[in-house]
């Protein structure tokens, strides 16, 4: 009760600040009062302060109940309900987000030894674009260590557009032969039909083949008359996509990229360490 009475007595001290003050300003505590404006202008009845939080204030009215956040009151009312000094002042101001215009926060916040604080700089407008290359080569390296080759190369594409004449990745192979398939993507195995002759089966390779019937020659109806296998199309081979490079011909070295990636991170590191405050 002590503690109630000690906060009416301050906001009331409040109230003939606000009241003296151009802006009427109402500061609400546990006395109902007839008809409270809200910031916005919209009107309460009866509202008294049922509780208190460090968030702000439940209020008690006609229609129900209503949350005075302390968070979204306009400065004129912080400062009436005493706020500025232990709420407004404190707050360290939040950073604005920069426009994520190549969409490579998401890839950023991936890219191992890039310091939390450094993520936070880079991607608020603190942050002007100066080393935009380097943020790019190194979110185009994380993307291809992620295996997302597709937006590794959107990336790549932006990186040669926009930094094309001294871009150190833009023509840098971070990929080697397939052993497994030997650059081609497939592997190729001897066909199932025919035993890798690459004749028809039915006519061994000659177009026609006696009829059961009459014993006369006939055309062959398997291969119509051409002689190939149906399956393997004369070559005796099939081939399937290769599972070392999934059909690329070619597989990522991945060591090589976390190389380079880790110098990029080491210079995103130091650029941030130079803004710093
Ligand atoms: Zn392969
Ligand atoms: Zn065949
Ligand atoms: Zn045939």
């Amino acid at each position: 009760m002590a503690r109630y009475g000690f906060l009416a007595g301050i906001a009331a001290v409040l109230m003939v600040v606000s009241v003296c003050g151009a802006a009427e300003i109402v500061v609400l505590t546990e006395t109902p009062v007839a008809e409270f404006s809200l910031p916005d202008g919209s009107v309460l009845t009866n509202a008294y302060v049922w509780r208190r939080s460090s968030e702000g204030l439940m209020v008690m009215h006609d229609g129900g109940n209503y949350f005075l956040n302390y968070k979204l009151l306009p400065d004129d009312w912080r400062v009436a309900y005493g706020l500025e000094a232990s709420g407004l002042a404190q707050a360290p101001s939040r950073p604005v987000a920069r426009d994520d215009m190549y969409l490579i926060h998401p890839i950023l916040l991936r890219v191992p030894g890039l310091s939390h604080t450094a993520y936070g700089f880079f991607t608020s407008t603190r942050y002007a674009g100066e080393i935009d290359e380097i943020l790019l080569s190194a979110c185009m390296l994380q993307s291809l260590c992620d295996g997302k080759y597709d937006k590794a190369a959107r990336l790549r594409q932006i990186l040669s557009e926009k930094f094309s004449e001294k871009n150190p990745l833009a023509d840098a192979e971070f990929f080697a032969t397939c052993d497994a398939c030997g650059g081609s993507g497939t592997i190729s195995y001897a066909c199932n039909i025919c035993g890798g002759s690459g004749k028809c089966i039915r006519c061994d390779g000659t177009g026609e083949r006696k009829s059961d019937l009459t014993g006369t020659a006939i055309h062959c109806t398997t291969c119509r008359g051409t002689g190939k296998c149906f399956k393997c199309k004369a070559s005796g081979k099939l081939g399937m996509q290769c599972a070392d490079c999934k059909g690329l011909g070619k597989v990522f070295e991945s060591e090589k990229a976390k190389e380079e990636l880790a110098g990029l991170v080491e210079q995103m590191n130091a650029f941030y360490s130079s803004r710093r405050p």
